[in-house]
């Protein structure tokens, strides 16, 4: 399971973004997280994968508590979580050619041995062409280069799936396609997915059941 328990986080001394947080997603089973622009949705995405450390409230990753956040947290839970999220050119690095994108993960733990393998594999799956994968980010189209960073996600097989507005930047082609590659990800490896969207609708058609914002927080007092 992944269970977000009363979470408060928010950024130095402001308001909190996020207050009293509270969510489960169950292995294989896809959440939709819906609400409006601002309300901190991403916030609580980033706490989720274990990137931001929540000023209390507790998280839990298939029955342990998470205590480090970011490069602190142990690897074997890092790992676990793929992330995407809405921008791909905010997320990648432009310096990598995609082949070293979606590789990063792999070499960053140790696998080099299997990128020959797995980085053409993937690249197929989320329909990059291979003529592509030497390219860098400014040389290719957002859409593509938000295949890249899906690749990149599920490069090391995570047990969870935090989607954060992956499809608001791109068409209606490459979103039913990104769509697809997670969902068939999802069935196969039985993942937990937290998909987080403003848009009901793509929610409605992506996710098992979607949680509502103020379903998640409880009524400010
Ligand atoms: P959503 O994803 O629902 O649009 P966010 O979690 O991005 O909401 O933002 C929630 C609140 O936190 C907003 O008021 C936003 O301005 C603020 N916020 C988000 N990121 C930061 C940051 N890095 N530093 C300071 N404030 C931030």
């Amino acid at each position: 399971m992944l269970e977000l328990d009363a979470v408060t986080a928010g950024y130095g001394r402001a308001t909190p973004a996020v207050r009293g947080a509270t969510l489960t997603v169950a292995p294989g089973e896809a959440v939709g997280l819906l609400g409006p622009s601002g309300c901190g949705k991403s916030t609580l995405a980033r706490v989720a994968a274990l990137l931001h450390r929540p000023y209390s409230g507790t998280v839990r990753l298939d029955g342990t508590t998470v205590t480090r956040w970011r490069h602190r947290a142990p690897r074997e839970m890092r790992t676990a979580v793929g992330v995407v999220f809405q921008s791909p050119r905010l997320a990648a690095d432009p310096r990598l050619r995609l082949a070293d994108l979606i590789a990063e993960p792999l070499r960053a733990t140790g696998r080099r041995d299997v990128v020959a393998d797995r980085v053409p594999e993937l690249a197929h799956t989320v329909g990059l062409g291979a003529d592509l994968l030497s390219r860098r980010p400014h040389e290719v189209s957002d859409g593509q280069l938000q295949r890249a960073c899906v690749a990149r996600a599920l490069v090391l097989e995570p047990r969870w799936l935090v989607c954060d507005e992956m499809t608001s930047m791109l068409d209606a082609s490459t979103t039913a396609a990104l769509v697809a590659v997670v969902e068939s990800y999802r069935r196969e490896h039985r993942a937990g997915l937290l998909a987080v969207s403003h848009d009901p609708v793509l929610l409605d058609r992506w996710c098992d059941r979607t949680a509502r914002w103020d379903q998640v927080v409880p009524a400010a007092s």
